[in-house]
Order: C-alpha cells, then sequence, then structure tokens
C-alpha cells in the first residue's frame, strides 16, 4: 500500500468491514487482500465499483466474485504457501492473483478466450510469474500439472466434476459452490487416500460452471 495509491483506503475499509468483521481470521489473506489493488481487475472506468460489497461485472455476461467471497474460499482452501493450485474460472483473473501470493504454483483455467487475455495482462502487470492462464473447459480439470494441493472452483456445479476429485493430491482440498443454477452452498473436499470428506459452509450466488461436466451453455 503506498500514499499514492488512491484506493489504499477503500482497501483497508474492504479488509475490515467486509471480511473481518464476517468472521475471515486468516492474517495471509487478510494482508494479500489489503496488498493487491482490486481496481486493477475491473473494466476501465468501472474503478469506483471495485471495493463495493458485491460482485462487479466484467463484461461476456461474468462477474468478479464479492470481495468477501473471495477471501472466504481462499481461507477455506488453508493455505500455508508450498502449494500448486488449480483455479477454475480465471474470469477477471483477481482471484488467481491472490491465489498467486499465497501458493508456490498457480495454473487457472477460463473458457472465454477474451477474458483470459485480459486477466494474463492483469497478472502480468502485477509481476505474478507463477500463476498461469489457461482457455479451456475447467470441468476437465488441467491434467498436465496434476496433481493439485488445491483446487478453488469460482463457478456454480451441479455436482463436483469427478475429473477434479481425481486430479486433487491426497490431502488436497477442492472448495466449489454446488447446488442449481441460481443459488448454492459452499462445499470443500478432502481427499484422503481414495475417499473425500465433504464439508458444507454458506450459501452463495455464482454464475454456471459451464461445460462438459458441469451445465450446458444456455444457448446450445
Ligand atoms: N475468479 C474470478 C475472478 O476473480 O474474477 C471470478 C469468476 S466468475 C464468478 C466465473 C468464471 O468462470 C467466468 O469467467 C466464466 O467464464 C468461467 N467459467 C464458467 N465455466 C467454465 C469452465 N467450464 N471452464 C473455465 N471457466 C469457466
Amino acid at each position: 500500500m503506498t500514499p499514492q495509491d488512491p484506493f489504499a483506503k477503500k482497501r483497508e475499509q474492504m479488509v475490515e468491514r467486509q471480511i473481518r468483521a464476517r468472521g475471515v481470521r486468516d492474517l495471509r489473506v487478510l494482508d494479500v487482500m489489503r496488498r493487491v489493488p482490486r481496481h486493477w481487475f475491473v473494466p476501465p472506468g468501472e474503478e469506483d465499483l471495485a471495493y463495493e460489497d458485491r460482485p462487479v461485472p466484467i463484461g461476456y455476461g461474468q462477474t468478479m466474485s464479492q470481495p468477501y467471497i473471495v477471501a472466504r474460499m481462499t481461507e477455506l482452501l488453508n493455505l500455508q504457501g508450498d502449494e500448486k493450485v488449480l483455479e477454475i474460472g480465471t474470469g477477471s483473473g483477481y482471484q488467481a492473483a491472490i491465489l498467486g501470493l499465497l501458493a508456490r504454483e498457480v495454473h487457472t483455467v477460463e473458457r472465454i478466450p477474451e477474458l483470459a487475455q485480459q486477466a494474463r495482462k492483469r497478472l502480468a502487470r502485477l509481476g505474478l510469474e507463477n500463476v498461469h492462464v489457461h482457455i479451456g473447459d475447467g470441468t476437465l480439470g488441467w491434467p498436465e500439472h496434476a496433481p493439485y494441493d488445491a483446487i478453488l472452483v469460482t463457478a456454480a456445479a451441479p455436482e463436483v466434476p469427478q475429473r477434479l476429485l481425481e486430479q486433487l493430491a491426497d490431502g488436497g482440498r477442492l472448495v466449489i459452490p454446488i447446488g442449481d443454477r441460481l443459488y448454492q452452498y459452499l462445499e470443500r473436499w478432502t481427499r484422503r487416500g481414495q475417499t473425500f470428506h465433504r464439508e458444507r459452509f454458506e450459501p452463495v450466488a455464482f454464475v454456471p460452471l459451464i461445460g462438459e461436466h458441469g451445465w450446458e451453455a444456455p444457448w446450445m
């Protein structure tokens, strides 16, 4: 945070009022959410929306998730710093930036090429060379770099895609919104050998995960 940053105060308020006040306690998560310039990840001219307590439209019918939801999902992954992480749904690239500062290596997959390109530029501007943006159907995971210590899905699925469970390392955590197209619950799946421990957390509302092991595209 620099004195020249016109959004530094808004970012501090975001962390205190929207994130810490709602119970997120992981100090590393709070620290990176204070540091990453969220306004770099919204469309030009929309910077004032970046620190509001809601998702921000980023074009192509997609959104950058609400700050609290980014923090909460990241906290549920329980990252210590040495993990290889897979994110499905790059969107703006903001969540990938947060993960990139908390883990060793991040692979993030986006199905809309234009969003992936924009995210690449923003991540490069931040100097995050450990975050790799791939274009494709993330319901298939990204087998090339599997297994992953943590997988984060930032779009809503009807059920956990089997391919993602297969690409989770032993002891790894997968966090995903599961439900119907409009409303879901956050779930965390932890791998123990060939079995998975499933936990359910708060209700959320994400855009759909569209692909072979997700929802069908609306125009299909
Ligand atoms: N994590 C993002 C951020 O920080 O801005 C927000 C993600 S937005 C809520 C969901 C994203 O998932 C959209 O960009 C959408 O295009 C993408 N998506 C949906 N289905 C997908 C799939 N099968 N593979 C990859 N990306 C997908």
